[in-house]
């Protein structure tokens, strides 16, 4: 049986037959993979601890017809931060589901997988949100669907009044000639500038933004509508814990 090795985020877990797991992975080498971890809900199983959703872990895998399985695992970091605050619980959960509705298996991304490891450890220390609408941007820029955010993707006329709409359809910002009414989101002077630093800031600058919750709703509302369009999924957790309307 074919065995192979994966440094990976559990970024899905789900319970699966009797006392079995089926993960979502997402590996340094392969891109995103599914496995089951056979008996890890027996409570004397070894390999709880390395396959609680979060865990960024080695991997030793056999390699199955429909399914692969957890051999070994060799948890690295269990980010238990993430764990003790509902808010940071949530924007973890927000940042793995959107890599996962965003890649497709067995595709290797190394930077995406660089970028969610290192948001995972900044949770720590930078407002969860923050961190989560920060991931969100830079995700749609490694896959190429950044939204524009200084000149209206219709007419090139510079947005940088008090109001802009975020359009997924056509990809960023519209000025207010340009909008239509039913795909956009609104965002404010100080939302569409929060945005643009978001957007390129060094992370470790991160920890110096804050935000109300107007701006906040309004920006991780902006981009739960743009992902969810541009991935042609819907992102539950981002509608569940935030309070989001879109
Ligand atoms: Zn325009």
């Amino acid at each position: 049986m074919a065995v192979y090795k994966a440094d990976a985020i559990v970024i899905r877990s789900r319970e699966y037959g009797e006392a079995d797991k089926l993960l979502t992975l997402f590996s340094r080498e392969r891109g995103k993979l599914e496995a089951v971890a056979k008996g890890v809900r027996k409570p004397k199983s070894t390999q709880r601890g390395g396959t609680q959703l979060f865990t960024y872990a080695d991997f030793l895998l056999y390699k199955g017809k429909s399914l692969d399985t957890v051999n070994q695992v060799h948890p690295r970091e269990s980010f238990i931060h993430l764990w003790d605050d509902f808010d940071r619980t949530i924007a973890a959960s927000g940042i793995a589901e959107l890599l996962d509705i965003s890649t497709t298996r067995d595709q290797p991304e190394p930077e995406l997988f660089t970028l969610t490891l290192g948001f995972l450890f900044l949770l720590k220390y930078v407002d969860p949100y923050i961190a989560q609408a920060s991931y969100a941007l830079r995700l749609l820029n490694i896959h190429g669907y950044l939204p524009g955010l200084n000149n209206c993707v219709e007419c090139g006329a510079t947005v940088s009044g008090t109001q802009a709409f975020l359009s997924a359809e056509a990809g960023g910002l519209l000025c207010s000639s340009c909008k239509n009414n039913e795909t956009v989101t609104m965002l404010n002077g100080g939302g569409l500038a929060l945005m643009r630093r978001l957007k390129s800031v060094e992370i470790d600058k991160l920890d110096r933004f804050r935000w109300n919750k107007k701006m906040r709703l309004e920006i991780l509302g902006s981009l739960c509508y743009f992902c969810e369009n541009k991935f042609e999924r819907k992102l539950k957790a981002w509608r569940s814990g935030s309070e989001l309307i879109v």
